[in-house]
Parts: C-alpha cells; structure tokens; sequence
C-alpha cells in the first residue's frame, strides 16, 4: 500500500475509538513518557495540541505535566503551506484554533527548531523501525530535519504497522516510540 492509502486506513480506524479508549489510553502513553529518563532529563519540551475529533493521542497531560514541572514548554505553529515556527509557552491560555482545528498559542517567543531537547510527534502509523507516517503535509519531516532533539511518537498500538511503512529521502525516523503497551527503541 502507498502512504495515501495507509493514511486512509489508519484515519478511518481512529475514527471508530470510543472516547474513553483515547482517554485511558492517552493516559497510559503520557505516564511511558514520564518514565523516560530523556523526558526527565529534557528541560524543553516541544508538544503539539491533540485535536479531539481526530482522536488523536490526547497531549492535555503532557502539555500540563510540563507547565508544573518546571519545563519550558514549545508548541508549534503554521506559519505558511510548508512551515511551521515554534513558540514557547507558558500556559495554556490564549489558545486560538488554526485551520485544520490545531489549537496553537496566539503569542509567545519564536524559538529555533532546534531548541527543544525533547519533541513530542503527531502521529497516523508508525512501524517497528520507528519509521513514521503524518498526515501528508510533511511539517514534521521538515521539522526533525532541522533540530538534534529527541524525536519522541507517540500512537496507540494498533496504528503500528506490522510491515515496514513507505520512506522516501525526507522521511525523519524517530528516536522513540510509545504506545499503551510498550516503548519501542
Ligand atoms: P507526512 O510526513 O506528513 O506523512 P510525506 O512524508 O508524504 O508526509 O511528505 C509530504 C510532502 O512534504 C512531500 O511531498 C515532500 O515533498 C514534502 N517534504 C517532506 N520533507 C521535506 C523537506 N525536508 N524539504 C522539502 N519538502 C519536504
Ligand atoms: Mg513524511
């Protein structure tokens, strides 16, 4: 299967979840995060807002945990069709939704991309690689390409796929993957 149509297929799962599967499993994932001694250790942490309706892994106890914690928090932005800046935050307020649904803060310092020693990934597949798939826009390819940070997905354990996904030249593996039921290195 090419990428569009495994994005397909994944979405069209995640559109199934119940709101509790995303809640407790969400749950389970940030608390693998906490674990990690490289989150323990990472004083900036790059997190992206979950868009509820996705279902997507909920990132509300993460971006939390941070903002008590003493991290320094980074969340993304769009900027244009192809980039995205990278603000730092410091609590999650002044919120304003983008147009795929993102909530993204409304001011805040710019950061460089490869400022955050830590980044938290968006993802729709993932495989045992650690290879990744995103919603085809290619912001994170772009993104990872740019920062020496550690390159956290996080994804509920059917969206890994048991093949290898498709990689072309851009494609960023990531460092880790986490999902409910186990870490990936
Ligand atoms: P995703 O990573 O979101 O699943 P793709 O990997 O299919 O999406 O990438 C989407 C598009 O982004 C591709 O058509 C590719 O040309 C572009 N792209 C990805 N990485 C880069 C990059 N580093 N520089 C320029 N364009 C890129
Ligand atoms: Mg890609």
């Amino acid at each position: 299967m090419d990428k569009q149509a495994l994005r397909k297929l994944y979405l069209r799962k995640r559109a199934d979840l119940s709101i509790d599967f995303v809640k407790a499993n969400s749950q389970k994932i940030a608390q693998h995060l906490f674990t990690l001694e490289e989150f323990k250790k990472a004083d900036i942490v790059h997190c992206y807002a979950s868009i509820k309706e996705n279902s997507e892994v909920e990132t509300d106890l993460i971006l939390d945990f941070c903002l008590n914690n003493g991290k320094e928090l980074v969340m993304p932005k769009v900027l244009s069709k192809v980039e995205m800046k990278h603000v730092g935050v410091s609590s999650i307020t002044g919120f304003k939704e983008n147009r795929w649904g993102v909530k993204e803060p409304v001011d805040g310092k710019s950061v460089q991309a490869d400022y955050p020693d830590l980044i938290v990934v968006p993802m729709v597949a993932g495989d045992w690689q650690k290879n990744r798939l995103g919603y085809g826009k290619g912001y994170y390819d772009r993104f990872l390409s740019r920062t020496k940070g550690l390159k956290v997905g996080i994804l509920f354990d059917f969206q890994l796929h048991n093949v290898n996904l498709p990689v072309e030249d851009f494609d960023v593996p990531l460092d880790i993957l986490i999902t409910e039921n186990e870490i990936i290195r």
